[in-house]
Protein backbone atom coordinates (compact mmCIF):
# COMPACT_ATOMS: atom_id res chain seq x y z
CA UNK A 1 0.00 0.00 0.00
CA UNK A 2 1.42 3.58 -1.28
CA UNK A 3 1.93 5.15 2.17
CA UNK A 4 0.44 8.17 0.81
CA UNK A 5 -2.76 6.77 -0.50
CA UNK A 6 -5.47 7.25 2.15
CA UNK A 7 -7.95 4.45 3.37
CA UNK A 8 -11.92 4.92 2.75
CA UNK A 9 -13.51 2.15 4.80
CA UNK A 10 -17.04 1.65 3.86
CA UNK A 11 -18.87 -0.65 6.27
CA UNK A 12 -21.95 -2.59 4.40
CA UNK A 13 -24.05 -5.36 4.96
CA UNK A 14 -25.97 -7.22 2.25
CA UNK A 15 -29.44 -7.20 3.94
CA UNK A 16 -31.12 -6.15 0.34
CA UNK A 17 -29.45 -4.90 -2.03
CA UNK A 18 -29.72 -0.83 -1.52
CA UNK A 19 -26.72 -1.00 0.67
CA UNK A 20 -23.99 -2.58 -1.50
CA UNK A 21 -25.60 -0.47 -4.37
CA UNK A 22 -24.80 2.81 -2.37
CA UNK A 23 -21.75 1.39 -1.09
CA UNK A 24 -20.13 0.56 -4.75
CA UNK A 25 -21.38 4.35 -5.81
CA UNK A 26 -19.29 5.88 -3.50
CA UNK A 27 -16.74 3.90 -4.22
CA UNK A 28 -16.92 4.47 -8.01
CA UNK A 29 -17.43 8.46 -7.92
CA UNK A 30 -14.29 8.44 -5.40
CA UNK A 31 -12.28 6.76 -7.72
CA UNK A 32 -13.55 9.03 -10.54
CA UNK A 33 -13.08 12.05 -9.11
CA UNK A 34 -9.42 11.58 -7.24
CA UNK A 35 -8.01 8.21 -9.11
CA UNK A 36 -5.50 6.37 -6.70
CA UNK A 37 -5.39 8.98 -4.44
CA UNK A 38 -7.60 6.76 -1.72
CA UNK A 39 -8.20 3.56 -1.15
CA UNK A 40 -11.87 2.74 -0.74
CA UNK A 41 -12.56 -0.79 0.73
CA UNK A 42 -16.09 -2.13 0.78
CA UNK A 43 -16.51 -4.39 3.44
CA UNK A 44 -18.91 -6.79 4.96
CA UNK A 45 -18.52 -6.13 8.87
CA UNK A 46 -21.48 -8.48 10.05
CA UNK A 47 -20.63 -11.30 7.35
CA UNK A 48 -16.18 -10.76 7.20
CA UNK A 49 -15.45 -9.61 11.55
CA UNK A 50 -18.32 -10.57 13.56
CA UNK A 51 -18.63 -14.28 14.82
CA UNK A 52 -21.48 -16.23 14.96
CA UNK A 53 -24.61 -15.79 15.80
CA UNK A 54 -24.07 -12.13 14.56
CA UNK A 55 -22.20 -12.91 11.44
CA UNK A 56 -25.70 -14.80 9.88
CA UNK A 57 -27.28 -11.23 10.40
CA UNK A 58 -27.83 -10.79 6.58
CA UNK A 59 -29.61 -14.03 5.93
CA UNK A 60 -31.51 -13.53 9.27
CA UNK A 61 -32.69 -10.35 7.25
CA UNK A 62 -33.83 -12.32 3.91
CA UNK A 63 -35.33 -14.39 6.52
CA UNK A 64 -37.55 -11.59 8.68
CA UNK A 65 -38.20 -9.38 5.80
CA UNK A 66 -40.31 -12.38 4.24
CA UNK A 67 -42.36 -12.46 7.18
CA UNK A 68 -43.83 -9.04 7.56
CA UNK A 69 -45.13 -9.23 10.88
CA UNK A 70 -41.78 -10.83 12.23
CA UNK A 71 -40.03 -8.15 10.46
CA UNK A 72 -42.52 -5.28 12.44
CA UNK A 73 -41.75 -6.60 15.72
CA UNK A 74 -37.57 -7.20 15.32
CA UNK A 75 -37.72 -3.51 13.77
CA UNK A 76 -40.13 -1.55 16.47
CA UNK A 77 -38.59 -3.15 19.19
CA UNK A 78 -35.50 -1.63 18.71
CA UNK A 79 -36.59 1.98 17.49
CA UNK A 80 -36.34 3.85 21.25
CA UNK A 81 -32.90 4.92 21.81
CA UNK A 82 -33.37 3.64 25.40
CA UNK A 83 -33.83 0.48 23.87
CA UNK A 84 -31.41 0.28 21.24
CA UNK A 85 -28.33 2.30 23.33
CA UNK A 86 -28.24 -0.46 25.86
CA UNK A 87 -28.83 -3.10 23.20
CA UNK A 88 -25.72 -2.23 21.43
CA UNK A 89 -23.65 -2.00 24.34
CA UNK A 90 -24.68 -5.37 25.19
CA UNK A 91 -23.86 -6.66 22.02
CA UNK A 92 -20.44 -4.63 21.80
CA UNK A 93 -19.09 -7.01 24.73
CA UNK A 94 -19.31 -9.60 22.06
CA UNK A 95 -17.73 -8.32 18.84
CA UNK A 96 -15.99 -5.29 19.81
CA UNK A 97 -12.75 -6.96 20.07
CA UNK A 98 -13.44 -8.37 16.96
CA UNK A 99 -14.32 -4.55 15.17
CA UNK A 100 -11.65 -3.71 17.04
CA UNK A 101 -9.30 -6.11 15.04
CA UNK A 102 -10.88 -5.41 11.71
CA UNK A 103 -9.95 -1.65 12.04
CA UNK A 104 -6.08 -2.53 13.23
CA UNK A 105 -5.91 -4.56 10.13
CA UNK A 106 -7.59 -2.01 7.46
CA UNK A 107 -6.11 1.12 9.68
CA UNK A 108 -8.71 3.22 7.62
CA UNK A 109 -8.28 7.56 7.79
CA UNK A 110 -12.45 7.11 7.39
CA UNK A 111 -14.87 4.85 8.48
CA UNK A 112 -17.94 5.09 6.42
CA UNK A 113 -21.44 3.73 7.69
CA UNK A 114 -23.82 2.66 4.84
CA UNK A 115 -26.16 0.53 7.43
CA UNK A 116 -28.60 1.17 9.86
CA UNK A 117 -26.80 -1.20 12.55
CA UNK A 118 -23.41 -0.26 12.52
CA UNK A 119 -22.95 3.53 14.04
CA UNK A 120 -23.00 3.23 18.16
CA UNK A 121 -20.62 0.18 18.65
CA UNK A 122 -18.64 0.91 15.78
CA UNK A 123 -18.05 4.59 16.95
CA UNK A 124 -17.40 3.27 20.86
CA UNK A 125 -14.69 0.70 19.15
CA UNK A 126 -12.84 3.57 17.44
CA UNK A 127 -12.57 6.04 19.96
CA UNK A 128 -11.24 2.87 22.79
CA UNK A 129 -8.48 2.16 19.61
CA UNK A 130 -8.17 5.73 19.58
CA UNK A 131 -7.30 5.32 23.11
CA UNK A 132 -4.90 2.35 23.10
CA UNK A 133 -2.71 3.75 20.41
CA UNK A 134 -2.48 7.05 22.06
CA UNK A 135 -3.29 8.98 18.72
CA UNK A 136 -5.09 12.48 19.57
CA UNK A 137 -8.80 11.46 17.86
CA UNK A 138 -10.64 8.90 17.08
CA UNK A 139 -10.85 7.73 13.01
CA UNK A 140 -13.47 10.39 11.84
CA UNK A 141 -16.47 8.51 11.17
CA UNK A 142 -19.29 9.47 8.68
CA UNK A 143 -22.85 7.67 8.25
CA UNK A 144 -24.47 7.61 4.54
CA UNK A 145 -28.05 6.87 4.78
CA UNK A 146 -29.44 4.64 2.40
CA UNK A 147 -33.43 4.87 3.16
CA UNK A 148 -34.86 7.35 1.73
CA UNK A 149 -37.51 8.19 3.89
CA UNK A 150 -38.80 6.36 6.91
CA UNK A 151 -35.55 5.51 7.92
CA UNK A 152 -35.00 3.34 11.50
CA UNK A 153 -33.83 5.52 14.49
CA UNK A 154 -30.58 3.67 14.57
CA UNK A 155 -29.59 5.44 11.55
CA UNK A 156 -28.80 8.32 14.01
CA UNK A 157 -26.06 8.53 15.98
CA UNK A 158 -24.55 11.77 17.79
CA UNK A 159 -20.71 10.67 18.04
CA UNK A 160 -20.86 10.49 14.06
CA UNK A 161 -18.63 13.73 12.52
CA UNK A 162 -21.05 13.48 9.71
CA UNK A 163 -24.33 12.15 8.65
CA UNK A 164 -25.80 12.36 5.33
CA UNK A 165 -29.52 12.21 4.40
CA UNK A 166 -30.86 11.91 1.56
CA UNK A 167 -33.99 14.09 1.71
CA UNK A 168 -35.85 16.60 4.25
CA UNK A 169 -37.69 14.22 5.85
CA UNK A 170 -34.59 12.02 7.15
CA UNK A 171 -32.95 15.47 8.30
CA UNK A 172 -36.03 16.46 10.12
CA UNK A 173 -35.52 12.62 11.72
CA UNK A 174 -31.79 13.09 12.39
CA UNK A 175 -32.59 16.52 14.10
CA UNK A 176 -35.36 14.61 16.46
CA UNK A 177 -32.65 12.02 17.38
CA UNK A 178 -30.46 14.80 18.76
CA UNK A 179 -27.79 15.06 16.22
CA UNK A 180 -26.53 18.98 15.13
CA UNK A 181 -28.01 20.55 12.17
CA UNK A 182 -24.25 20.89 11.30
CA UNK A 183 -23.68 17.03 11.23
CA UNK A 184 -26.55 16.10 8.76
CA UNK A 185 -25.50 17.05 5.51
CA UNK A 186 -28.68 17.13 2.67
CA UNK A 187 -27.44 15.86 -0.75
CA UNK A 188 -29.33 13.18 -1.58
CA UNK A 189 -29.10 9.36 -2.42
CA UNK A 190 -25.30 8.20 -3.89
CA UNK A 191 -26.34 6.66 -7.19
CA UNK A 192 -23.85 5.10 -9.09
CA UNK A 193 -21.83 7.92 -11.49
CA UNK A 194 -22.67 5.76 -14.51
CA UNK A 195 -26.46 7.59 -13.98
CA UNK A 196 -25.28 11.18 -14.50
CA UNK A 197 -23.13 10.54 -17.64
CA UNK A 198 -24.76 10.61 -21.40
CA UNK A 199 -26.33 7.78 -23.04
CA UNK A 200 -26.29 6.76 -26.63
CA UNK A 201 -30.43 7.68 -28.22
CA UNK A 202 -33.84 5.34 -27.01
CA UNK A 203 -33.63 3.76 -30.64
CA UNK A 204 -29.91 2.99 -30.51
CA UNK A 205 -30.52 1.63 -26.66
CA UNK A 206 -33.55 -0.06 -27.34
CA UNK A 207 -32.03 -2.18 -30.52
CA UNK A 208 -29.31 -2.68 -28.33
CA UNK A 209 -31.79 -4.12 -25.39
CA UNK A 210 -33.81 -5.98 -28.07
CA UNK A 211 -36.62 -3.79 -27.59
CA UNK A 212 -39.14 -2.51 -30.38
CA UNK A 213 -37.90 0.97 -31.54
CA UNK A 214 -41.23 2.71 -31.64
CA UNK A 215 -43.42 1.02 -29.09
CA UNK A 216 -43.97 2.29 -25.88
CA UNK A 217 -41.86 0.51 -23.14
CA UNK A 218 -42.61 -0.84 -19.56
CA UNK A 219 -40.02 -1.45 -17.65
CA UNK A 220 -40.94 -4.06 -14.26
CA UNK A 221 -38.51 -4.49 -11.86
CA UNK A 222 -38.48 -6.23 -8.04
CA UNK A 223 -35.77 -4.78 -6.32
CA UNK A 224 -32.34 -7.54 -6.43
CA UNK A 225 -34.41 -10.44 -5.80
CA UNK A 226 -37.04 -9.64 -8.89
CA UNK A 227 -39.49 -9.62 -5.41
CA UNK A 228 -43.59 -9.14 -6.01
CA UNK A 229 -46.45 -10.48 -8.42
CA UNK A 230 -43.87 -9.68 -11.79
CA UNK A 231 -45.70 -12.94 -13.81
CA UNK A 232 -48.84 -12.04 -12.92
CA UNK A 233 -48.00 -8.51 -13.63
CA UNK A 234 -47.18 -9.57 -17.35
CA UNK A 235 -50.06 -11.12 -17.89
CA UNK A 236 -52.19 -8.55 -17.08
CA UNK A 237 -49.99 -6.15 -19.10
CA UNK A 238 -50.56 -8.14 -22.32
CA UNK A 239 -54.26 -9.06 -21.90
CA UNK A 240 -55.18 -4.78 -21.13
CA UNK A 241 -52.44 -3.33 -23.53
CA UNK A 242 -52.56 -6.40 -26.76
CA UNK A 243 -48.88 -5.06 -27.84
CA UNK A 244 -50.28 -1.55 -27.45
CA UNK A 245 -46.97 -1.04 -25.19
CA UNK A 246 -44.21 -3.68 -24.64
CA UNK A 247 -42.48 -5.26 -21.22
CA UNK A 248 -39.08 -5.17 -19.80
CA UNK A 249 -38.96 -7.51 -17.29
CA UNK A 250 -35.43 -7.38 -14.44
CA UNK A 251 -35.93 -10.53 -12.66
CA UNK A 252 -33.09 -9.67 -10.62
CA UNK A 253 -31.88 -12.71 -8.88
CA UNK A 254 -35.06 -14.60 -9.42
CA UNK A 255 -34.15 -17.02 -12.05
CA UNK A 256 -37.61 -19.33 -11.35
CA UNK A 257 -39.04 -16.61 -13.09
CA UNK A 258 -36.83 -16.10 -15.43
CA UNK A 259 -37.26 -19.27 -16.47
CA UNK A 260 -40.95 -19.23 -16.62
CA UNK A 261 -41.30 -15.65 -18.37
CA UNK A 262 -38.44 -17.08 -21.18
CA UNK A 263 -40.81 -20.10 -22.10
CA UNK A 264 -44.06 -18.21 -21.99
CA UNK A 265 -45.94 -17.46 -25.13
CA UNK A 266 -48.17 -13.93 -24.77
CA UNK A 267 -51.98 -14.41 -25.91
CA UNK A 268 -52.12 -10.81 -26.32
CA UNK A 269 -49.60 -10.40 -28.56
CA UNK A 270 -46.96 -8.40 -26.94
CA UNK A 271 -42.96 -8.27 -27.29
CA UNK A 272 -41.92 -8.90 -23.91
CA UNK A 273 -38.22 -9.04 -22.84
CA UNK A 274 -37.00 -10.77 -19.24
CA UNK A 275 -33.48 -10.68 -18.01
CA UNK A 276 -31.78 -12.09 -15.02
CA UNK A 277 -29.49 -9.57 -12.58
CA UNK A 278 -28.23 -6.99 -15.09
CA UNK A 279 -25.69 -4.66 -14.17
CA UNK A 280 -26.53 -1.96 -17.27
CA UNK A 281 -29.88 -0.87 -15.76
CA UNK A 282 -29.52 2.57 -15.97
CA UNK A 283 -30.01 1.60 -19.86
CA UNK A 284 -32.59 -0.12 -19.34
CA UNK A 285 -34.21 2.63 -17.50
CA UNK A 286 -33.09 5.15 -20.64
CA UNK A 287 -34.73 2.52 -22.98
CA UNK A 288 -38.25 2.48 -21.32
CA UNK A 289 -40.92 5.07 -20.70
CA UNK A 290 -42.22 4.04 -17.59
CA UNK A 291 -41.43 1.78 -14.31
CA UNK A 292 -43.61 -0.50 -12.13
CA UNK A 293 -41.43 -1.00 -8.63
CA UNK A 294 -41.86 -2.02 -5.34
CA UNK A 295 -40.44 0.76 -3.05
CA UNK A 296 -36.63 -0.15 -2.88
CA UNK A 297 -35.06 3.82 -2.46
CA UNK A 298 -32.47 3.00 -4.99
CA UNK A 299 -34.93 2.21 -7.82
CA UNK A 300 -36.54 4.60 -6.84
CA UNK A 301 -34.04 7.46 -6.80
CA UNK A 302 -32.60 6.11 -10.39
CA UNK A 303 -36.13 5.95 -11.78
CA UNK A 304 -36.18 9.92 -10.77
CA UNK A 305 -32.95 10.74 -12.35
CA UNK A 306 -33.78 8.82 -15.42
CA UNK A 307 -37.09 10.83 -15.77
CA UNK A 308 -39.50 7.97 -15.56
CA UNK A 309 -43.26 7.77 -14.09
CA UNK A 310 -43.20 5.36 -11.31
CA UNK A 311 -45.25 2.78 -10.35
CA UNK A 312 -45.07 1.49 -7.09
CA UNK A 313 -46.55 -2.04 -7.05
CA UNK A 314 -45.81 -2.83 -3.23
CA UNK A 315 -43.10 -2.32 -0.62
CA UNK A 316 -40.56 -4.11 2.56
CA UNK A 317 -42.59 -2.88 5.55
CA UNK A 318 -41.42 -0.65 7.66
CA UNK A 319 -38.28 1.13 6.28
CA UNK A 320 -40.01 1.55 2.40
CA UNK A 321 -43.56 2.83 3.87
CA UNK A 322 -42.74 6.09 3.43
CA UNK A 323 -41.22 6.15 -0.23
CA UNK A 324 -45.21 5.77 -0.90
CA UNK A 325 -46.06 9.00 -0.05
CA UNK A 326 -42.82 10.34 -1.46
CA UNK A 327 -43.73 9.21 -4.87
CA UNK A 328 -47.30 10.23 -4.56
CA UNK A 329 -46.85 13.71 -3.08
CA UNK A 330 -44.18 14.54 -5.50
CA UNK A 331 -46.69 13.56 -7.96
CA UNK A 332 -44.15 11.31 -9.96
CA UNK A 333 -46.10 8.14 -9.79
CA UNK A 334 -49.17 6.00 -8.23
CA UNK A 335 -49.26 3.31 -5.83
CA UNK A 336 -51.69 0.18 -6.86
CA UNK A 337 -50.37 -3.87 -5.33
CA UNK A 338 -53.34 -5.84 -7.85
CA UNK A 339 -51.86 -6.52 -11.30
CA UNK A 340 -55.20 -6.18 -13.20
CA UNK A 341 -55.33 -2.57 -11.47
CA UNK A 342 -51.90 -1.95 -12.38
CA UNK A 343 -52.63 -2.32 -15.55
CA UNK A 344 -55.53 -0.29 -16.20
CA UNK A 345 -52.90 2.48 -14.59
CA UNK A 346 -50.54 1.85 -17.44
CA UNK A 347 -53.24 1.86 -20.20
CA UNK A 348 -54.60 5.10 -18.54
CA UNK A 349 -50.65 6.30 -18.28
CA UNK A 350 -50.01 5.55 -22.00
CA UNK A 351 -53.29 6.39 -23.80
CA UNK A 352 -52.69 9.13 -26.59
CA UNK A 353 -54.97 11.36 -24.77
CA UNK A 354 -53.22 11.57 -21.78
CA UNK A 355 -49.70 12.06 -23.26
CA UNK A 356 -49.48 15.86 -22.19
CA UNK A 357 -50.29 15.01 -18.12
CA UNK A 358 -47.80 12.09 -18.93
CA UNK A 359 -45.06 14.06 -20.60
CA UNK A 360 -45.40 16.32 -17.16
CA UNK A 361 -44.81 13.77 -14.89
CA UNK A 362 -41.98 12.55 -16.18
CA UNK A 363 -40.23 15.92 -16.01
CA UNK A 364 -41.77 15.93 -12.48
CA UNK A 365 -40.03 12.98 -11.96
CA UNK A 366 -36.60 13.81 -13.87
CA UNK A 367 -36.30 17.58 -11.83
CA UNK A 368 -36.65 15.58 -8.28
CA UNK A 369 -33.61 13.18 -9.28
CA UNK A 370 -29.95 13.78 -7.79
CA UNK A 371 -27.76 12.18 -9.78
CA UNK A 372 -24.55 15.12 -8.30
CA UNK A 373 -25.35 13.84 -4.89
CA UNK A 374 -22.88 11.03 -5.07
CA UNK A 375 -19.87 13.22 -6.17
CA UNK A 376 -20.90 15.70 -3.02
CA UNK A 377 -21.24 13.44 -0.65
CA UNK A 378 -17.53 12.27 -1.80
CA UNK A 379 -15.98 15.58 -1.67
CA UNK A 380 -16.74 15.74 1.76
CA UNK A 381 -15.93 12.32 2.69
CA UNK A 382 -12.41 12.92 1.42
CA UNK A 383 -12.38 16.58 3.34
CA UNK A 384 -12.82 14.13 6.22
CA UNK A 385 -10.32 11.70 5.60
CA UNK A 386 -7.94 14.12 4.96
CA UNK A 387 -8.76 15.62 8.51
CA UNK A 388 -6.93 12.68 10.24
CA UNK A 389 -3.66 14.59 10.09
CA UNK A 390 -0.39 14.14 11.29
CA UNK A 391 -1.17 15.70 14.48
CA UNK A 392 -4.07 14.09 14.68
CA UNK A 393 -2.14 10.88 15.31
CA UNK A 394 0.40 12.68 18.18
CA UNK A 395 0.16 10.52 21.77
CA UNK A 396 -3.28 11.06 23.44
CA UNK A 397 -1.05 12.90 26.70
CA UNK A 398 0.33 15.58 24.18
CA UNK A 399 -2.64 16.67 21.99
CA UNK A 400 -5.30 16.23 25.29
CA UNK A 401 -4.24 18.82 27.27
CA UNK A 402 -7.56 21.20 26.33
CA UNK A 403 -9.89 17.78 27.65
CA UNK A 404 -11.24 16.99 24.33
CA UNK A 405 -10.64 14.35 21.47
CA UNK A 406 -12.06 15.45 18.00
CA UNK A 407 -15.64 17.09 18.91
CA UNK A 408 -16.88 13.76 18.70
CA UNK A 409 -17.85 13.58 22.65
N1 LIG B 1 -30.41 -3.74 -9.48
C1 LIG B 1 -29.48 -3.98 -10.48
N2 LIG B 1 -29.73 -5.01 -11.35
C2 LIG B 1 -30.83 -5.79 -11.28
C3 LIG B 1 -31.79 -5.53 -10.27
C4 LIG B 1 -31.55 -4.49 -9.38
O1 LIG B 1 -28.45 -3.30 -10.58
O2 LIG B 1 -30.96 -6.69 -12.10
C5 LIG B 1 -30.13 -2.65 -8.53
C6 LIG B 1 -31.08 -1.47 -8.67
O3 LIG B 1 -30.70 -0.68 -9.78
C7 LIG B 1 -30.91 -0.79 -7.31
C8 LIG B 1 -30.65 -1.98 -6.36
O4 LIG B 1 -30.31 -3.10 -7.20
O5 LIG B 1 -29.77 0.04 -7.32
C9 LIG B 1 -31.88 -2.36 -5.57
O6 LIG B 1 -31.99 -1.45 -4.53
P1 LIG B 1 -33.38 -1.00 -3.91
O7 LIG B 1 -33.04 -0.02 -2.82
O8 LIG B 1 -34.30 -0.49 -4.97
O9 LIG B 1 -34.07 -2.33 -3.36
P2 LIG B 1 -33.49 -3.51 -2.41
O10 LIG B 1 -33.09 -4.61 -3.34
O11 LIG B 1 -32.35 -2.92 -1.60
O12 LIG B 1 -34.66 -3.88 -1.55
Amino acid sequence: RDKKQKTILIMMSNTGGGHKASAEALKQACEEKYGDKYRVLIVDMWKEHTPAPWNTMPDSYSFLVKHGMLWRLAYHSIQPRMIHVPYFCAMRAFIGRHLAAAFDHYDPDLVVSVHPLMQHINCHVLRERAKRLGRARPTPFATVVTDFTTCHNTWFCKDVDKCFVPTEFCRQLGLGMGLRPSQLVLYGLPIRPIFSKRLPGRTQLRKKLGLLPDVPAILLVGGGEGMGALKATVEQLDARLQGDAQVAVICGRNKKLLQELRARQWQGGSHVVACGFVDNIHEWMAACDTIITKAGPGTIAEALISGLPILLNGNVPCQEEGNIPYVLDNGVGAFETDPAKIADIMQDWLAKENRQEFRAMAHRSSALGKPQAVYHIVEELAQLADSLGAEARLPARECCSGGKRGGRE
